[in-house]
C-alpha cells in the first residue's frame, strides 16, 4: 500500500536517508528500527511531507505522492503521530481531537472520537483537560488519537514508547494490535527494539541512513548477527 523505491530524503545538501526500498503490506505493522541518527524520523517526516524527498519514488495506494503537500497527504490517508507529539498544548483533549478530524466532515466527529476513546478510555476521563496538563502517556495516546481522527489508511508513529511507563507502553501496544485487527497499516519507529519486534510483522533496520536489514520480524529475532550488531540484543 506504500512503496518506496530508491528513496532518499534530507535537509539541504545533507542526505539523511538514501537508497531505501520499502514495501508496506496492507493491514500489517512495520517496525523501522536503528540507532539514534539512523534516519528513522527523517523518513517518517518525509512521508508526512515535512522533510524534502531528494530522490526515488513514493507510491501510496498506487499513486505517486512525491512532492505532495502535508495536507494533501493527510487527505489521502497518511497520518503521523510525530516525535515529541506536537500537541496543541493550550487546547483541550477534545479540541485536539477535533483539529485532527478537520479533514473529515464534521458529521464524522462523534463517531471517530468515540472510536479513539474506545482505544484509549483514559482520554475519555480527560476530555476537558488541556493537552499541556496531561501525563506523558496520556499525551502519547492523544497524539495517536489525533492522527486517527483523520481516518488514515496508514498510521505512522514516531517513538511510541519513549519516556513512558511500562504499563502505558503495554496499553499503547495493545491499541496497535486492535488497530491492526481493524485493518490499519502501521509504520512504527521505535528505540525499544524488543517491544517493536514483538508486535511488528515486518522490520526494516537503518544504519547511517541506509537499509541494512529487511524482512519478517520473526526472522530478525532468529538472526544473531542482526540482533547483536544492529539491534543491541544479545
Ligand atoms: P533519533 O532517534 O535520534 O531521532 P533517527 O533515526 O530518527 O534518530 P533522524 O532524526 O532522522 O534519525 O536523523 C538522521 C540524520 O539527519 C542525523 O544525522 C541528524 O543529525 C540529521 N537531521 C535530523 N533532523 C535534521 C534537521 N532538521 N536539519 C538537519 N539535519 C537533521
Amino acid at each position: 500500500m506504500l512503496e518506496l523505491t530508491d528513496f532518499s530524503c534530507g535537509y539541504g545538501a545533507f542526505q539523511a536517508v538514501h537508497g531505501l526500498d520499502l514495501k508496506l503490506r496492507e493491514g500489517t505493522i512495520t517496525g523501522l528500527l536503528g540507532a539514534n541518527g539512523a534516519g528513522k524520523s527523517s523518513t517518517l517526516m518525509c512521508l508526512a511531507g515535512h522533510v524534502a524527498q531528494q530522490g526515488g519514488k513514493t507510491l501510496f495506494q498506487g499513486r505517486d505522492i512525491t512532492g505532495m503537500s502535508p495536507g494533501d497527504r493527510v487527505r489521502l490517508g497518511l497520518a503521523i503521530s510525530p516525535e515529541g507529539r506536537r500537541l496543541f498544548k493550550d487546547l483541550t483533549v477534545e479540541d485536539n481531537l477535533r483539529v485532527g478530524g478537520l479533514v473529515q466532515p464534521a458529521s464524522h466527529f462523534t463517531q471517530d472520537r468515540d472510536y479513539v476513546l474506545g482505544l484509549f478510555p483514559r482520554l475519555g476521563e480527560r476530555l476537558e483537560t488541556l493537552a499541556g496538563n496531561l501525563s506523558g502517556g496520556e499525551q502519547q495516546m492523544l497524539a495517536i488519537g489525533r492522527a486517527l481522527m483523520a481516518r488514515p489508511r496508514l498510521l505512522m508513529i514516531d517513538e511510541l514508547s519513549l519516556g513512558l511507563m511500562p504499563k502505558v507502553i503495554d496499553l499503547c501496544y495493545a491499541a496497535l494490535e486492535t488497530l491492526r485487527n481493524d485493518g490499519m497499516t502501521i509504520l512504527l519507529v521505535e528505540q525499544n527494539t524488543t517491544r517493536a519486534l514483538q508486535v511488528a510483522d515486518d522490520i526494516c533496520v537503518l544504519e547511517s541512513g541506509r537499509p541494512v536489514w529487511q524482512g519478517k520480524a520473526s526472522d530478525a529475532m532468529n538472526d544473531p548477527s542482526l540482533t547483536a550488531a544492529y539491534l543491541g540484543l544479545h
